[in-house]
């Protein structure tokens, strides 16, 4: 399987690493023409509203609409989340809108704009999963259709639509690969 990164900011070498772990080969997107081939995507972390902007600038933000909505499986991670989807709070920013979810950014407040916290992930099995959380966004509405992954607290920090996955955390900065391995054998691996 080939899993491309978005490599315009953010982790996506670690993303890549994790990936690799996981037994995907990973290719850096950069440009529309290295979308062909990929059996999957990921976006990193970053600062969204920058990452939309160089998705429109790099030509990317179209061809990635499309393909997606032909079938290819995304997997968002925090600022990566922010831009699949469809609403975000007080905001006109341009995301991919794949999800049908409402975020908002920044969720977390000044005090913790980083922190960890175990949370328990039902899909991924009965041992917690610490998660890094960066200036985090977190969901704040789901449609129906829209499974729920976890929760920090009240709050919504892991969702799947289908081929869709998001956290709002980074897990390609630890060494726990049980969401990576989720995406690339649960949701990349769905026959279509
Ligand atoms: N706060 C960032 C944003 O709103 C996301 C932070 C991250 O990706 N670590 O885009």
């Amino acid at each position: 399987m080939l899993i491309g990164v978005l490599a315009l900011q953010g982790a996506f070498r670690e993303h890549q690493w994790s990936l690799e772990k996981c037994g995907a080969s990973t290719r850096q997107i950069r440009k529309p023409g290295e979308l062909d081939g990929i059996d999957a995507l990921v976006i990193p972390g970053g600062e969204s509203t920058t990452m939309g902007k160089l998705l429109n600038d790099f030509d990317l933000m179209e061809p990635i609409k499309k393909i997606a909505g032909q079938g290819l499986p995304v997997f968002g991670t925090c600022a990566g989340l922010i831009m699949l989807a469809k609403r975000i709070r007080e905001s006109q920013q341009p995301t991919l809108a794949l999800m049908d979810i409402e975020v908002e950014r920044n969720a977390f407040g000044r005090q913790v704009e980083s922190f960890e916290s175990n949370l328990d992930i039902f899909a991924l099995g009965e041992k917690l999963y610490n998660a890094v959380f960066i200036r985090a966004p977190y969901i704040t509405e789901v449609a129906a259709g829209v499974e729920v992954l976890a929760h920090y607290g009240e709050k919504i920090v892991c969702a799947r639509q289908g081929r869709f996955l998001a956290a709002a955390f980074h897990p390609e900065l630890t060494d726990d690969l049980r969401l990576h391995k989720y995406f690339v054998e649960e949701v990349a691996n769905l026959s279509s």
